[in-house]
């Protein structure tokens, strides 16, 4: 074949390796096919199992939209620059979010790390490459934060050699920002443990010509946090991708006003001497949380919230008849916002321990993790549920409640 019919031949067919004579040795062209008859997690021996808990990162968050493992796959087979896919992905992301710019990073806790440096560094490569040593460089070191608001995903920002002074009211605010004050940070879950809400505090921000930003991580459901929040002026805003987006476990998003995003962008993967390159993003899930959103954004959230309800009524109808239970079932008002039940019972009549029963469920077939943090009660979603597993787990519970039901 000449090299031109070569090339032409090359743009049609798919999978490059298929057109070379001989292979290498790691261009199986089957290779796709292969993986799906291997079940990885039997073979390593890990258990798998119904997550009728919720995301939590320790049993690996949700599960990838089927367009997002798509998408993973379809990217893997071609090399681009990955400057030119943040970019490109980025200007996609900010507009469907209504932020000035937007960035894919590894998830919401590097978001906080990238945007606070971002603000600290602005495009000075020198200070990107002196964080976090921040003494002597000119670069502020203080970040204002509601003592409800400062839990342990701050330590995202004092990764950038910040630290973070807490305050009450907005008179503390006022007492507190001085000449080293970089940011005033929100936590979303939090907002009603706080003296101060949303608007006051970006105005108190603006008062002082101080930056504000916003954890919220876990913060969609309703969709409308996805824009609401850069709406509203918050200079970054930092979302997780792996919870109810159901983006890659590994990314997140971190929106907000273009020179930020610019000057974040400089910690971040290719450069190498910042404190971000660790928090490296590959090609597939840049583009896995491209598609993860848009999906999000295009499908039907009433008829999720209807199933997701109907779910918990499955599971709630099983055990609310058997003697000593009560069930309830409430919905966050913030953060994790879907359906929860919470079934408590008394311990004369029904006698097992909360780590008995999480024990007898996980043990049983199939292994299945509930909630359970308190003494005689369990809690359960049903958002990272497959369809159906809710029949599985209204059963498996009745069986070990009635079990021990005197
Ligand atoms: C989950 C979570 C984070 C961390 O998000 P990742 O996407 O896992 O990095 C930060 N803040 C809050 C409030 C969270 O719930």
């Amino acid at each position: 074949m000449k090299r031109r019919d070569l090339l032409r031949n090359l743009s049609l067919v798919p999978f490059v390796g298929t057109v070379a004579g001989t292979l290498l040795p790691f261009e199986s062209t089957n290779a796709a096919s292969k993986s799906k008859k291997r079940n990885l997690f039997k073979e390593l021996g890990v258990r798998t199992f119904i997550n009728a808990a919720g995301t939590y990162t320790f049993m690996t968050g949700s599960l990838m939209q089927d367009e997002v493992v798509d998408a993973i796959r379809s990217t893997s087979h071609e090399f681009c620059l990955l400057d030119e896919l943040q970019d490109k992905v980025g200007e996609k992301i900010a507009a469907m979010t209504k932020a000035e710019a937007a960035v894919v990073t590894s998830g919401a806790f590097s978001a906080m790390t990238l945007g606070l440096a971002g603000i600290l560094t602005g495009m000075d490569e020198k200070k990107v490459e002196a964080l976090p040593h921040l003494e002597g460089t000119g670069m502020k070191s203080e970040v204002i934060c509601q003592k409800a608001h400062d839990i342990g995903y701050n330590h995202a920002l004092t990764n950038t050699g910040c630290k973070i002074v807490q305050v009450e009211t907005a008179a503390d605010v006022e007492k507190a920002i001085n000449e080293k004050t970089a940011l005033m940070h929100f936590l979303n879950i939090e907002a009603d443990k706080g003296k101060i809400m949303h608007e006051e505090w970006i105005a108190l921000g603006k008062k002082h010509n101080i930056p504000t930003s916003i954890d919220i991580a876990a913060d969609v459901p309703p969709i409308s946090n996805l824009w609401k929040f850069n709406e509203m002026g918050f200079h970054w805003v930092a979302i997780s991708g792996g919870k109810a987006l159901r983006g890659p476990q590994s990314a997140g998003l971190l929106m907000g006003k273009k020179d930020i995003i610019a000057a974040a962008r400089l910690s971040m993967p290719p450069r190498g001497s910042t404190i971000g390159r660790g928090m490296k993003v590959n090609k597939e899930e840049i583009v896995g949380m491209y598609v993860a959103l848009e999906h999000y954004l295009a499908y039907d959230h009433d008829k999720e919230r209807k199933e997701w309800e109907a779910r918990i009524a499955t599971i709630e109808n099983a055990v609310r008849s058997i003697n000593g239970i009560t069930t309830e079932v409430k919905v966050p008002q913030l953060g994790n916002v879907t359906p929860t039940l919470h079934v408590t019972w008394d311990p004369v009549k029904v006698k097992i321990t909360t780590k008995q029963l999480q024990e007898n469920l996980r043990n049983g077939d199939p292994s299945i993790e509930i909630v359970g943090n308190e003494d005689n009660h369990i809690s359960m979603t049903a958002w990272v549920m497959k369809s159906g597993e809710e029949k599985i787990v209204a059963r498996r519970l009745k069986e070990e409640l009635a079990k021990v039901s005197v």
